[in-house]
């Protein structure tokens, strides 16, 4: 959610942080903004509304000189996405600049305590509150930058990354955080600031995370000082981030999203790489190798996520129940954190994030810790805050992912909880070695099952052309395919806008039925598997009503192709891991959809891909 990104070095500044953040463009805004100690020694800052481009055009004419800036992409939390409320926000005296992601909780408190010591607000947000205590702080106390931000952060309540400038000490960069990612980039005679890795990692590969409560001193020709609130001196391992520019690039696609979805098959293969052995037939977790006798010992496991994760939660219930015999709960890291919920040390808590900054999901562990639940993480982004707040778990190695809507992270995370799934009914000694054997098997042929998916693209993306015109959709499935109806609809709402609901299929005669008419296309996920016969049932009760059927089903099938206005073939597979190729087909529907909708698929409006406030 929303961009950070810095620089203080022997270049100049403007260019970098303009590549930067159209680097983070990904994680989704409404405004930009950048501030820069010019060769004049002037603090200029520069910002609009709508996207790097827009403010591209309107500095163009301005003084972007300097070798120090810091920059941002704002996802209004706050007051309405205009110029003012864009970032970065001056203090009262102009003297500073500071840029936030995040939510400043008292934030009415501090203003209201601030305005009656006379301090002018020109915003609405609550990141003002901020800058304009830092230099009240400074200027009523007589105390230097770094002092004013310590004893500022002390009485604010909420989330942050902050970064901030000051025009009267023009080489030093001040950075904080907590709950919100920043990550510092070290390079030779410079440093880099980012909301993640991606606007740093053309400059240097060696990093370091911040942790919350850190406070990073960045100040020129000196070594990075990294204090807590109360001044004391940290240690900070330095990282070197495996990740390559190829990655973050759109290789040849029109979008990110398609990239993506393409992208699936080698994914996986990533995913199941040194873990899957199959001339040997076996799953190795690591995890679940380190912390074997604490996962068998578990009464139950909860999984704990939100959105698309959450979806593939619903999957992992279904995989784990069916294979391991263990019971399964499935929350929204949302619901679960406020609802006092009853958990003990023989609980085992699966969060799952695509990015490990979900603030929800942080929460919902931090809480389960608390109860003394054993947490394991499922995450994508490497050295995330959830990756490093849990006990153990498994990378889905997929790669950024750029696209807002969620694609290939959401396969990853459905293909770890298949090994967790499968490695954990092997310890416990509840799986039958052909059966095992079998499903290892059945899952290394996914990939390529997947390429055989993809290339229905066309055929789907002419589809998707009769269906442009509609409001509404409905998605049908069962069983396994349940979470794909689900998040088939949510890909479709994210990016076309359209309406669309997911359901189990055989909930539609008990409301949902009421909606169908000839306007009403209904995607329905009919494989041949154990409910084949019933969701015949529901297709013939849906054109009885002249409702307009998409069908997915499996290659060779004849009986539903028979009924459907329009068919998507599925190579076959076993039942649990039809979802794996099923949603492949919704994910392009979706996509082609939007793109014939002209909609922004990368940037949806009013989404942001990491979603680090509550
Ligand atoms: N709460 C702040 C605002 O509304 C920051 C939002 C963000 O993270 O971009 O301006």
């Amino acid at each position: 959610m929303c961009g950070i990104v810095g620089y203080l070095g022997t270049r100049r500044a403007y260019p970098v942080l303009i590549k930067g953040l159209k680097r983070l463009e990904y994680r989704g805004y409404d405004s930009a903004g950048v501030a820069l100690i010019t060769d004049r020694g002037d603090l200029q800052v520069y910002k609009t509304k709508g996207k790097v481009a827009d403010l591209e055009a309107y500095a163009s004419d301005k003084d972007v000189t300097g070798c120090v800036g810091i920059a941002h992409t704002r996802w209004a939390t706050h007051g309405e996405p205009n110029s003012t409320n864009a970032h970065p926000h001056y203090s009262e005296s102009n003297n500073l600049a500071l840029i936030h992601n995040g939510i400043i909780e008292n934030y009415i408190t501090l203003k209201k305590q601030l305005e009656e010591h006379g301090v002018k607000f020109r915003s609405t947000t609550d990141t003002e509150v901020l800058v304009q205590l830092i230099e009240y702080m400074q200027k009523s106390q007589n105390v230097d930058l770094l002092t004013a931000v310590r004893l500022s952060l002390q009485r604010v309540i909420g989330a942050y990354a902050i970064a901030i400038l000051d025009k009267s000490n023009p080489g030093q960069i001040i950075a904080a955080r907590k709950s919100s990612p920043l990550v510092v980039g070290i390079g030779e005679d410079e440093f880099f600031l980012g909301s993640d890795a991606s606007p740093i990692i053309e400059y240097t590969d060696k990093v370091i995370y911040l942790n919350d409560g850190d406070i990073a001193v960045i100040r020129r020709n000196e070594e990075l000082e990294i204090v807590d609130f109360n001044n004391i001196p940290l240690e900070h391992e330095i990282k070197t981030v495996d990740l390559k520019l190829g990655q973050i690039e759109k290789g040849g696609f029109p979008h990110f999203m398609l990239k993506e979805i393409f992208e699936q098959p080698e994914c996986l293969k990533d995913c199941m790489r040194g873990r899957i052995n199959v001339d040997q037939t076996h799953v190795k977790l690591s995890a679940i190798i380190d912390y074997k006798d604490r996962l068998l010992a578990a009464r139950r496991f909860i999984i704990v996520a939100c959105g698309t994760s959450w979806h593939a939660g619903l999957i992992g219930k279904q995989l784990i129940e069916s294979i391991c015999g263990i019971p399964v709960e499935v929350e929204y890291a949302s619901e679960f954190r406020y609802s006092n919920p009853v958990i003990t040390n023989e609980d085992v808590v699966i969060a799952i994030s695509q990015s490990g900054e979900t603030a929800d999901t942080l929460a919902a562990i931090q809480l389960a810790k608390q109860k003394g639940a054993f947490i394991y993480g499922i995450c994508n982004a490497v050295g995330s805050s959830i990756a490093r707040a849990t006990d153990t778990g498994s990378y889905i190695h997929v790669g950024p992912e750029i696209g807002v809507a969620s694609t290939k992270a959401f396969t990853g995370q459905v293909t770890v909880l298949t090994m967790l799934a499968l490695a954990l009914a092997k310890e416990k000694k509840v799986i039958s070695s052909n059966q095992y054997s079998m499903m290892v098997n059945e899952l290394n042929a996914i990939p390529d099952k997947m390429e055989e998916v993809l290339k229905a693209n066309d055929h789907i993306r002419d589809i998707s052309r009769i269906f442009t015109y509609a409001h509404n959709f409905l998605y049908l499935g069962r069983g396994f395919n349940y979470p794909v109806a689900l998040e088939g609809a949510l890909k479709l709402k994210e990016i076309s806008y359209i309406h669309a609901e997911g359901y189990p299929a055989a909930e539609m005669k008990h409301g949902p039925i009421a909606l169908i008419d000839d306007e009403m296309p209904v995607v329905v996920i009919a494989t041949q598997n154990v409910l084949y016969d019933k969701l015949m049932s529901n297709i013939q009760e849906i054109k009885a009503r002249r409702g307009r059927v998409i069908a997915i089903v499996t290659e060779g099938d004849t009986s539903v192709k028979a009924l459907a206005d329009e068919y998507i073939e599925l190579p076959r597979t076993l039942e649990c891991l039809e979802p794996l190729l099923a949603t492949i087909p919704l994910q392009m529907l979706a996509y082609h959809i939007a793109i014939c909708k002209g909609k922004d698929v990368d940037q949806p409006r009013n989404l942001a891909k990491s979603v680090t406030v509550e």
